[in-house]
C-alpha cells in the first residue's frame, strides 16, 4: 500500500489571438476597447475573452456603436460582475481550464464526471495500466486511527499482492503475449482493487460548470474527497480570474458560496 494525497494542477488557460481580435475590431468599429490593452487594463486573456464575448452581443465596445447603447461599462470587473449578476450565462462557456488531477480516487472520478455540460475528460485506463501496487489516499483523521490504519494496511497489501499474484498467474510478462490478452487480463483483474484506489484524470470545464461545481462540490454535503478538491480547484480560479470567481465566500464549514448563483 502506498499512501498518496490528492494533487491538483492546472494545466491550460485560454489565450487570445489580439490581432485577429484587432482585425474583427477594425470592421465593426469597435477598435477603441483594444486601446484598453496599452493602458494594461485588458491584462488577463480568461476575463478579456469573457468581456469580448459580451460585449460582441450588443456591439458596445463604445457608446453609439449601436445608438440603443449610450453608455458602456470600461472597467472590466465591474463589466464582468454585472455579466455574472444579470446570469448572461452563455458569456463564460467561452472560457475553458484544463486540469490535471493526480492521485485522486475512482469515488472521486465517478462522481466528478457526474457533471456533463461544459467540461472534457480524460481518464487513466485500468484496462490498459496494470495496477503494480495500490496508492490510496487517507484522511487526516483516519491516519490518526491507528488500529484503522493497521487493519487498512494490511487488507490493501493482501490486495496488492493478490493483484501481483495474478500477474504471474496469467504470464501476463511473458514474452509474446498479446496486448488484448493483457487488456483482457488487467481489466479483469482491476476489479480487485478498491474504489478507492488513486488514479488520475485530465479535467476541463468552462467558466460556467467550474462556478457550478465549485459550489456544489465543496457544500458541507458533498463528499470529503471531492470537497478537498474543488476548494483547491476554486483557489486556483480566485487567483486567475478573480474578476469571474471573486464573488465568492467561503464559509467556516469550507463551503464556497457565490456573491451569484445558477449563471
Ligand atoms: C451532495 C451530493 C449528493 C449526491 N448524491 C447522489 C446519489 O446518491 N446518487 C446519484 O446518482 N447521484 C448523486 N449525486 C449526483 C447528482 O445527482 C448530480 O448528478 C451531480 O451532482 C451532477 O450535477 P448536476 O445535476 O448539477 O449536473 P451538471 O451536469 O453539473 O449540470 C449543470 C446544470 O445543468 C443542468 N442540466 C444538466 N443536465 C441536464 C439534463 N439532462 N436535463 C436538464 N438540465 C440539466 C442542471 O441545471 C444542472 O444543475 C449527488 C451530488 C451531490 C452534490
Amino acid at each position: 500500500m502506498r499512501s498518496v494525497e490528492p494533487e491538483i494542477r492546472l494545466v491550460a488557460r485560454p489565450q487570445l489571438d489580439y490581432d485577429m481580435i484587432a482585425e474583427y475590431l477594425a470592421e465593426v468599429g469597435g477598435s477603441s476597447w483594444l486601446e484598453r490593452l496599452d493602458r494594461d487594463q485588458l491584462d488577463n486573456d480568461a476575463q478579456n475573452l469573457a468581456e469580448f464575448a459580451g460585449k460582441m452581443c450588443y456591439r458596445s465596445w463604445e457608446p453609439g456603436l449601436n445608438p440603443n447603447v449610450k453608455r458602456v461599462r470600461d472597467d472590466q470587473v465591474v463589466y464582468l460582475q454585472n455579466i455574472l449578476a444579470q446570469a448572461h450565462g452563455s458569456v463564460l462557456e467561452h472560457i475553458s481550464f484544463t486540469f490535471v488531477l493526480h492521485n485522486v480516487s475512482r469515488v472521486f472520478t465517478h462522481e466528478l464526471v457526474r457533471h456533463r455540460p461544459g467540461t472534457a475528460v480524460s481518464q487513466e485506463s485500468l484496462r490498459f495500466v496494470r495496477l503494480a501496487d495500490i496508492p490510496f489516499w487517507f484522511p487526516e483523521w483516519a491516519r490518526e486511527d491507528e488500529e484503522l490504519m493497521k487493519r487498512a494496511g494490511s487488507l490493501l497489501n493482501e490486495m496488492e499482492a493478490f493483484q501481483r499474484w495474478m500477474a504471474e498467474h496469467f504470464g501476463l510478462d511473458d514474452d509474446g503475449v498479446k496486448m488484448h490478452e493483457k487488456k483482457h487480463k488487467t481489466s479483469f483483474m482491476r476489479r480487485f482493487a478498491p474504489d478507492g484506489v488513486a488514479t488520475g484524470i485530465v479535467w476541463t470545464a468552462n467558466v460556467r460548470t467550474l462556478r457550478h461545481t465549485i459550489e456544489a462540490r465543496t457544500d458541507p454535503g458533498a463528499e470529503e474527497e471531492i470537497r478537498l478538491v474543488f476548494n483547491k480547484i476554486g483557489e486556483l480560479m480566485r487567483a486567475e480570474a478573480p474578476a469571474l470567481f471573486g464573488d465568492y465566500e467561503v464559509t467556516a464549514d469550507g463551503a464556497w458560496v457565490p456573491g451569484w448563483r445558477k449563471v
